[in-house]
């Protein structure tokens, strides 16, 4: 249970309602958002969903995927877990957590590789696929997720972005 002590001791809150029940409706969940520099990266353990919503690097999103702010990059992740988890992806074989965090083997690799490879993964391609979609054929979903987001982020005053 190592893996769980260190999920549970993240500085994290409970996603918007209206993001949680978008999840529910897929079976997926929880859904926390999480202010902790312990975790440099999204992650999903089964279903249950953790999105790091620093801001740091943010304009990487506005590069791959022309994402218009901070708030629009936290919903673009969002998405991309829920998409891996409805397309029956298994996790990243090669994603080790233990209680100190995210193993730095994993972390070295990940930032080794330049953004765009990230396209070479078919998994990854179709995670983003989905997330993409919502974003251009679900319009009214993707605005409700993004002002509900815009809403509780600025209720939270978290300060992280960039
Ligand atoms: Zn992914």
């Amino acid at each position: 249970m190592t893996e769980r002590s260190f999920l549970d001791n993240l500085n994290k809150y409970e996603a918007p309602t209206f993001w949680k029940s978008f999840a529910r409706k897929l079976g997926i969940g929880p859904v926390w958002l999480v202010e902790d520099p312990k975790l440099p990266r999204s992650i999903r353990i089964g279903r249950e969903i953790f999105i790091n919503i620093r801001g740091d690097y943010w304009r990487n999103y506005q590069l791959l995927f022309n994402a218009q702010s901070y708030e629009e990059s936290v919903v673009l992740k969002f998405l991309h877990e829920v998409g891996h988890i409805v397309s029956g992806h298994s996790g990243d074989p090669q994603l080790r957590i233990d209680e100190r965090g995210i193993s730095e083997d994993f972390e070295r690799k990940i930032r080794e590789n330049p953004l765009k490879t990230v396209f070479d993964n078919p998994y990854e391609r179709e995670a983003w696929n989905f997330a993409l979609n919502i974003r251009e054929n679900s319009p009214e979903l993707f605005q409700k997720l993004l002002e509900t987001y815009k809403d509780w982020y600025s209720r939270n005053k978290l300060g992280s972005k960039v």
